[in-house]
C-alpha cells in the first residue's frame, strides 16, 4: 500500500479560551489516499471548512498529528507551512477567489511567481487553461467570465503547480445544478487524468455521491 497523501490522527482544533473557547474539531482521524475522491458533508458549523484548513496547511492543529505526503507538518512554522503549501495543494474555494484586475492568465500564473525551485516542473499556464476549455479566454477578466468560467480558471490554478493535493471548499455552492455538473466533471477528470488526489466539501448530495467516499462530520466529529 503507497502511503496515503493526507493521514490525520487524533485532530482536534479549538478556537479562542475559557468561556468563549470552540471546539471546531475533535479527535478527528483521516486518510486520504493517493488518487482517491473523497466527499465531506456536513451542516454548517459542523467543522468541514476547518478541517480543510488544516489540511491545507492554512492552520494548525490544536492537538494531534497531520502527516501530508509523508512529512509530519503538524507544528511546522508558518513559513515552511506556506511553503509546503505552495507546493503541495491546490485549492478552489466556492467565491472562485481571483483577482479581479487581473486576467485568466494573470491569475493562473500567479502561484508560479511565489514559488520556490524543487517538486516537479510546473504546467504551461495557456496548456492547463486550454485544458479547462478556456482556451478562448486566456486575455479576459473575471467580471467578463460566468460563474463556471471563473471557477474553470480556478481550478487551472490550483492544477498549474501540479499538486498531488486539491482541496475544494464548496466547488459548486454559487454554480447552477448544470453548470456545478461540468465543474465536477472537470475536477473528476483531473483527478483521474493525473492521479490526483480530491478532497471536497459539499452539501450537494449530487455532487457528493460522484465521490469514492463520503463522509459526514457533526459537531466536529465523523458521523458514524
Ligand atoms: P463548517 O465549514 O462546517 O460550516 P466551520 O469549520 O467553519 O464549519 O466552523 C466550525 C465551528 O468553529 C463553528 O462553530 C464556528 O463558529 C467555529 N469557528 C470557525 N472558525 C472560527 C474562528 N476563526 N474563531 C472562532 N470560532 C471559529
Ligand atoms: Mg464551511
Amino acid at each position: 500500500m503507497p502511503e496515503p497523501v493526507v493521514e490525520m490522527r487524533a485532530i482536534t482544533k479549538r478556537y479562542g479560551d475559557g468561556l468563549a473557547a470552540v471546539t471546531a474539531v475533535e479527535e478527528i482521524d483521516f486518510e486520504l489516499g493517493r488518487g482517491e475522491f473523497v466527499a465531506i458533508r456536513g451542516e454548517s458549523g459542523s467543522g468541514k471548512t476547518t478541517l480543510l484548513q488544516i489540511a491545507g496547511c492554512l492552520d494548525r492543529p490544536t492537538s494531534g498529528t497531520y502527516r501530508l505526503d509523508g512529512r509530519d507538518v503538524s507544528r511546522l512554522p508558518d513559513r515552511d507551512l506556506a511553503q509546503i503549501r505552495n507546493r503541495t495543494i491546490g485549492f478552489v474555494f466556492q467565491s472562485f477567489h481571483l483577482l479581479n484586475d487581473r486576467t485568466a492568465i494573470e491569475n493562473v500564473r500567479l502561484p508560479l511567481d511565489y514559488r520556490r525551485s524543487g517538486g516537479d516542473p510546473p504546467s504551461d499556464p495557456t496548456t492547463v487553461l486550454e485544458r479547462v476549455g478556456l482556451g478562448p479566454r486566456l486575455l479576459h477578466r473575471p467580471s467578463e467570465l460566468s460563474g463556471g468560467e471563473r471557477q474553470r480558471v480556478a481550478i487551472a490554478r490550483a492544477l498549474v503547480k501540479r499538486p498531488p493535493l486539491i482541496l475544494c471548499d464548496e466547488p459548486t455552492g454559487n454554480l447552477d445544478s448544470k453548470t456545478g455538473g461540468e465543474i465536477l466533471d472537470l475536477l473528476e477528470a483531473m483527478q483521474k487524468e493525473d492521479a490526483v488526489s480530491l478532497l471536497l466539501v459539499t452539501h450537494s448530495e449530487a455532487v457528493a455521491a460522484r465521490a469514492d467516499r463520503v463522509l459526514t462530520m457533526r459537531d466536529g466529529r465523523w458521523v458514524e
